[in-house]
């Protein structure tokens, strides 16, 4: 199939689908990129996400001028990318437990990192995947979305997040393709204390991010989202601040009942946490973020007409920060596949299933060890013995030798 030849439909403007079209563009190779929200950020809360040993496959798949930004949206923009230890705590005491080691990693807020990864991309917005037709005496794919717009191409690439619609396509029923819901209550939230001298103080000990493990089965996690006006005026600078506890979620909560929530428990947690939460602002919305998760298993993808990228392929809990990296992952090998295809080296058809071979293990060994190592991480006893404090940040096994020898260090 040569380049021309190629359509590709790329489902949900997140990160990943983002990059794919990134990776698309570079390469010449036509997209239509469409997603369900009608402008980016639209309804989605903030976090910050660490970005470590998929960096590399970050740097082969953009643009060479649109990775040249990324040290600029680093959450801590005086260190940029850089190696070291992640610090997780005791929540009590306040004392380290452990620093997890990375290597060349940053962490980057999630709306910095959608729009730099949105750079010179085109986004079609106000349109959700509705179905996806297979024509099966002919080569090709039509989409349908929500607005009533038809849309032919060659492949469809489902990068629609957790709950994805390709997934339902692939998988052949809803049900089959349901997630499961992680039994936590995860708030995020984005503060900001408008108080250079507490804004100091939270980060003299851990300048970027920590995790404070409490004996009482929650967590509590604090970043440095972003530096509005610059390292010099702390009375700027925005915080990501999330605490999660083991238990069915309450919907109905409203912001400040979460935060009272909140505040109870940060009272017995040792400094700098205790002090990061007792002096969020009375008006902080309290976010509860959607944890949960799909084990990754093989789909039907019509002879490489469809197949599934990013969380849309392993939805996971994040307390081991893979999903991301996984995503980066992802794309990294299948614009190689379709690359191939362009070269005549494969069909698409072998293409997909070389990237789904690959891809399935790994996104289903991460899910199930990050449920575990979610599981472990808040409960007292078994901290030491979960995932995060056995292999770090390193994927798991099912790797190819490009990501170790991204991870040896
Ligand atoms: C609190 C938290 C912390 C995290 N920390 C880390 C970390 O430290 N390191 C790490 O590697 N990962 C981390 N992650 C995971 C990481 O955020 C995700 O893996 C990643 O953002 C997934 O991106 P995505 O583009 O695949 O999915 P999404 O961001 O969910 O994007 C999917 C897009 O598809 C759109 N869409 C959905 N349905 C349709 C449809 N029918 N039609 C059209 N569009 C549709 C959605 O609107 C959305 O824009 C964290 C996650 C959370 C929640």
């Amino acid at each position: 199939m040569s380049i021309q030849d190629l359509h590709v439909i790329v489902v949900g403007a997140g990160i990943t689908g983002l990059l794919t079209c990134q990776g698309l563009r570079k390469a010449g190779i036509r997209y239509s990129l469409f997603e369900r929200d009608v402008s980016m950020n639209y309804r989605s809360n903030e976090w910050t996400m660490a970005i470590h040993w998929a960096l590399p496959l970050l740097k082969e798949t953009l643009p060479a001028e649109v990775y040249a930004n990324l040290p600029d949206i680093a959450c801590n923009p005086t260190v940029g990318i850089h190696s070291g230890l992640y610090p997780i705590i005791n929540g009590e005491t306040g004392d380290l437990i452990t620093g997890v080691p990375y290597k060349d990693g940053l962490r980057v807020p999630r709306s910095k990192m959608r729009a730099l990864c949105a750079q010179g991309v085109n986004i079609q917005y106000g349109k959700a995947l509705v179905d996806i037709a297979f024509n099966e005496s002919s080569n090709g794919v039509i989409a349908t979305f929500s607005d009533g717009t038809l849309v032919s191409g060659t492949m469809v690439i489902g990068t629609d997040g957790p709950r994805s619609r390709v997934r339902e396509t692939a998988m052949g029923s809803a049900e089959k393709a349901a997630v499961t819901k992680f039994p936590i209550f995860h708030t995020n939230m984005t503060v900001s204390y408008g108080d250079a001298e507490k804004a100091r103080y939270v980060r003299q000990k851990f300048p970027t991010s920590y995790l404070a493990l409490s004996q009482r089965s929650f967590h509590a996690f604090q970043s440095i989202s972003s530096m509005p006006d610059g390292p010099d005026h702390p009375e700027s600078w925005i915080f990501h601040m999330a605490m999660a506890w083991l238990g069915d979620s309450n919907n109905m909560m409203s912001y400040p009942e979460r935060l009272a929530m909140i505040k109870a428990k940060a009272e017995g947690l040792g400094e700098p946490a205790r002090s990061a939460f007792m002096w969020m602002p009375d008006d902080t919305e309290v976010h509860k973020a959607d944890i949960s998760y799909w084990i990754s298993q093989p789909w039907n993808n019509h002879h490489g007409r469809l197949t599934l990228v990013g969380d849309a392929a392993h939805p996971m809990p994040p307390y081991r920060g893979q999903g991301l990296n996984h995503c980066i992952c992802d794309v990294s090998h299948l614009l190689k596949g379709i690359l191939g295809v362009c070269d005549g080296n494969t069909t698409l058809a072998e293409a997909i299933d070389v990237y789904e071979k690959e891809m399935i293990p790994r996104g289903k060994e991460e899910v199930s060890c990050s449920v575990e190592n979610g599981m472990m991480l808040h409960d007292w006893n078994k901290i030491q013995e979960s995932p995060v404090f056995r292999r770090g940040f390193k994927p798991m096994d099912g790797h190819s030798s490009v990501e170790k020898e991204s991870v040896k260090a």
